[in-house]
């Protein structure tokens, strides 16, 4: 699955981990990213993990679960466990779900096959929100003959694990096969889980219904009764009854269509299923039509499917997915795609930004679709991110799936570092494994800094704590510390093993310790390491955090010694969990000096390492690239030989580098371990940076300090100071105009910080094509986010109104992104305020909307205060609401909670969020606390000198 909404620069900045969760805006991001930041989270984009089931209503918190469950009966649910017992596992699934559009509801009929295991008199399996109508359970032959009935004596229902018992009047025999039939209604449901209701605005402005699913990863049980645990797996044959003017689409092939007895309906029947878990399962009833393309290797079909009038925004999804499929067979994983087909569908409501479900791929609209003349390079560069992660997912999580949901990380880490790889096969120019770093590497190293974060493999039992593991730590961090792994071990040997785990365990589930084993044994055999890889891993995703090398260097003398990073090692908040290795890694430490740009490498063990390098140089940079998830820390003459060299010529360091040292020094300044006027010593050579990614992380950490003296007198030194590193990117840039991919994501930056910053030739340049464009002139793509934005935000009410016109009328999904966003960015409280009252009322904003735009009121500094007042008064309906769809929750508490700087606040945020969440599981909460705590031990230790120093740098501008 693919989050929705990435965190922008003000949060990361902040450390507010959220997750990240992309959504909305990303593609917006960058220009608002850059118009955000400091001062004007206004643009922010809502971060949250990637969100799933509504499963977890407030009345099932976890702590419930220590009570005995209750049948809906009254009487006690004999199965206590939250997991299903073992004795039986089911084998295959006959599904015939009946869709009626009109009332909203589908009646179904299931044959489940399974086998015992063990004797057993009863039978645990899943269901929620479903109404069983009719039960019976048969012993059948291998080939699932009924051979006789078997009686019921009991049938029981418990929401609160979600499970249905049926006691039976004999044992059923190791290994013999049996059947439970049933038949069952419930409703398409409206909370984007489950099988629920979507709906798009034809042309003539009438609204359009289909059925659709998202399962990940709790909830194929709300759609039909099932074994709803990921090792499960099994295989499924489903058919869909529905009107004979729409199509019905499922994971597997269509086999053929016919008419439904003489009710006038059509019934489809698709191709029995590969053997694959629960969640993987997706139907889909709709009216779409679509576009098809074979790919080249093995001739599978992609076929994209839009509703009608999109159908000419499908060319990119289509012509990367070809590619990107081909690449993945052919050349990546070696391994056949074993469908005959891959779909690919947008869905008007949905929850995350897309889901893997094989064959049969949903995504949200802005990450399917794309308009050559209206969408920006940014949201280009989404679309084909999304559809190469999920198609990794094809085999790394859908071939071979985690045994259980704590190990996530599997899926997701890997298929956020081969988004990276699959794009860069269909689009080298856009150099997407440098952006890596910028949107994996160090967004990871953000969430990971917090006491509040959690290891890459963590327990998880019940449905709220599942969801909320969809986050920065199971993406981002999984991701690098692959990318790591892969570093060094050697592409090759890294790719050979993967392929060994991928064969071994096809159709299976496997852990952690499985992919470390296959990579060991690759490993060894080629004679490139005799480490387990086990042992340096565990380092990695038991423990959470990362460390900070600290490198003493004496001549030719290394001594390097490591201790864990925190951002602020000063927080009072009580960690969830301990370390199993001391909170030591095995760090492959690499360098490069300034007399070879050769990499060396040479492993730190748990505690310290020494060692000798060549030569005398004058400096020496660790961590070549930042491929290792690490932090490095100079001693004092180290860090001013480094910044001298910046400052000199900073062009002998990779860009990735420059990119390293700038994050480096301002985490560690804010860790307390450099002073903030070394960081910002070094920030002086910006002037001269002309690449976007050093440039991002720099407005990144830099805007954090205006965040944070935003309210202060001070502030002005800091626009100063910034206005001054940015002039002479700003004097070069022009307003339009093509270019590489990176340097358009580099004008939109410096653009978006210009308006941030008040520069008055941008605000009127801005203001000027806002005014144009009301008149009907055109925005070229790439400006539409700022101009939007800061034609709403030095705009009036009725531009505001224009803006909201637009938005309702647009049905191009990358334009209505952008537009929904912009809106948040006004200054005028009463216009926020009214915003914040229209999120929450469907008749305005659609509940897929709604917490994206408290998130992005929270993070406009104008709205902030406005937008915490507005969850506190609406507490319960947005408990109510998105306590089950745990990223918008958590968007919503950290985009409106974690920006305080006082401890008033933080005293008041405190008691309130404790109060009203406890009892539940809310990672966000923690969170929270720990930003703001962040930030007022921050302007406690650095306040006066940041400004002190600002004071002098500005004197003689
Ligand atoms: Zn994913």
């Amino acid at each position: 699955k693919r989050s929705v909404y990435e965190p922008n620069n003000l949060q990361r900045c902040r450390q507010v981990v959220c997750t990240k969760t992309r959504a909305f805006i990303i593609i917006l991001i960058i220009v608002l990213i850059s118009l955000t930041f400091a001062l004007i989270a206004a643009f922010a984009r809502p971060g949250g993990l990637p969100s799933c089931s509504e499963l977890t209503t407030p009345s099932q918190n976890p702590d419930s679960v220590t009570t005995p469950p209750i049948a809906t009966n009254g009487n006690a649910f004999p199965w206590t466990d939250i997991r299903l017992p073992s004795d039986v596992t089911p084998e295959s699934y006959d599904l015939l779900l009946n869709v009626d559009l009109q009332k909203f509801t589908y009646t179904g009929e299931i044959s489940i096959h399974i086998q015992a295991k063990k004797k057993t008199d009863f039978i645990v399996f899943h269901s929620k929100n479903i109404s069983i109508t009719s039960y019976s359970l048969f012993e059948t032959d291998h080939e699932n003959s009924e051979l006789r009935q078997i009686k019921i004596n009991e049938f029981l229902e418990t929401t609160t694990n979600q499970q249905i018992y049926l006691k039976l009047n004999e044992n059923l025999a190791p290994l013999n096969f049996y059947k439970i039939k049933l038949l069952f209604e419930s409703h398409l449901n409206q909370g984007l889980t489950g099988f629920y209701r979507s709906s798009y605005i034809l042309p003539d402005g009438t609204d359009r219904w289909l059925a659709t699913t998202h399962f990940e990863p709790t909830d194929a049980r709300q759609a039909f009764p099932c074994f709803d645990e990921p090792q499960l797996k099994a295989n499924f044959t489903i058919s869909l009854v529905h009107k004979s003017d729409l199509i019905g689409l499922s994971n597997m092939n269509l086999l053929f269509t016919e008419l439904y007895g003489d009710s006038g309906l059509v019934i489809d029947h698709f191709a029995e299923s590969v053997r694959m878990s629960t969640y993987l399962v997706a139907f889909v009833v709709c009216d779409f039509e679509k576009v098809t393309e074979q790919t080249k290797h093995n001739n599978i079909k992609i076929n994209i499917y839009t509703p009608p009038s999109m159908i000419d925004q499908t060319g990119l999804a289509l012509e990367v997915a070809v590619k990107v499929l081909d690449f993945y067979e052919q050349d990546f994983f070696q391994i056949n795609y074993p469908l005959t087909k891959s779909d690919h569908i947008a869905i008007p409501d949905f929850a995350a930004g897309a889901m893997e479900n094989w064959g049969l791929i949903t995504y949200l609209t802005r990450s399917l679709l794309y308009s050559k003349e209206e969408s920006s390079a940014r949201d280009r560069q989404w679309v084909a991110t999304v559809v190469a992660h999920e198609l990794a997912h094809q085999w790394f999580g859908n071939l071979v799936t985690m045994e259980w949901w704590n190990d996530l990380w599997l899926n997701e880490g890997f298929a956020n570092f081969m988004e990276y790889k699959g794009v860069n096969h269909a689009r080298p120019e856009w150099k997407m494994l440098d952006q890596f770093l910028d949107d994996a590497v160090i967004l990871g190293m953000s969430s990971d800094g917090l006491k509040s974060s959690h290891p890459i493999n963590v327990p998880v039992h019940d449905p709220a704590e599942i969801n909320q593991i969809f986050d920065a730590i199971s993406y981002q961090k999984g991701g690098s510390v692959i990318r790591m792994l892969e570093s060094f071990l050697s592409q090759s040997t890294f790719e050979q093993g993967l392929h060994s785990y991928l064969i071994k365990h096809s159709y299976q589930n496997a852990q952690t310790s499985d992919l470390w084993e296959a990579l060991t044994i690759q490993a060894v055999s080629e004679g490139v390491t005799d480490v387990n890889v086990g042992t340096i891993m565990d380092t990695w995703t038991s423990q959470m955090g990362y460390p900070v090398v600290n490198i003493h260097r004496q001549g030719n003398q290394i001594t390097a010694t490591q201790e864990r990073f925190l951002f602020n090692p000063r927080s009072t908040l009580e960690e969830e969990f301990t370390s199993p290795h001391g909170y030591k890694w095995y760090i492959p430490l690499t360098w490069i000096t300034s007399e070879s740009s050769e990499s060396q490498q040479i492993w730190m063990p748990k505690d310290s390492v020494s060692f000798t390098i060549d030569g005398s140089p004058t400096w020496v940079k660790m961590n070549v690239n930042m491929t290792g998830f690490y932090r490095v820390n100079y001693d004092k003459n180290g860090w001013e030989i480094l910044v001298k060299q910046l400052n000199t010529d900073h062009t002998v360091f990779t860009s990735a580098d420059r990119t390293s040292l700038i994050e480096d020094i301002f985490a560690l300044a804010r860790s307390g371990h450099v002073n903030i006027s070394m960081a910002m010593d070094l920030s002086r050579y910006l002037i001269k940076e002309t690449e976007y990614i050093p440039w991002k992380i720099a407005v990144d950490c830099l805007g954090y300090i205006g965040y944070l003296l935003k309210d202060s007198p001070d502030y002005v030194l800091y626009k100063t100071y910034m206005v001054h590193l940015l002039s002479e990117r700003l004097n070069e840039i022009k307003w339009v105009g093509k270019g590489d991919q990176l340097d358009i994501f580099l004008r939109s930056l410096v653009l978006g910080q210009a308006l941030q910053l008040n520069v008055k030739s941008t605000i009127d340049e801005v203001k000027r094509r806002f005014k144009s464009w009301r008149e009907g002139a055109r925005i070229p793509a790439d400006l539409k986010g700022l101009v939007y934005h800061g034609g709403i935000k030095y705009g009036t009410e009725d531009d505001w109104q224009f803006v909201w016109n637009k938005w309702k009328a647009t049905t191009l999904a990358t334009e209505k992104s952008k537009l929904l966003s912009s809106l948040a960015a006004s200054n005028d409280g009463l216009i926020l305020n009214r915003f914040l009252h229209m999120s929450l009322d469907e008749n305005f904003i659609k509940k897929s909307d709604s917490a994206t735009v408290i998130g992005a009121v929270g993070n406009n500094p104008a709205g902030s205060l406005l937008a915490w007042r507005f969850v506190r008064q609406n507490w319960g309906t947005i408990m109510e609401r998105f306590y089950g769809l745990m990223s918008r929750m958590k968007r919503i508490i950290v985009a409106t909670s974690g920006h305080f700087t006082t401890q008033y606040d933080y005293d008041e945020v405190k008691a309130f969020l404790e109060e009203k969440t406890a009892g539940y599981h809310i990672r966000a909460v923690p969170q929270s606390l720990e930003q703001i705590e962040m930030n007022i031990d921050w302007l406690t230790r650095n306040r006066q000198t940041v400004v002190e120093w600002l004071r002098k740098e500005t004197e003689s501008y």
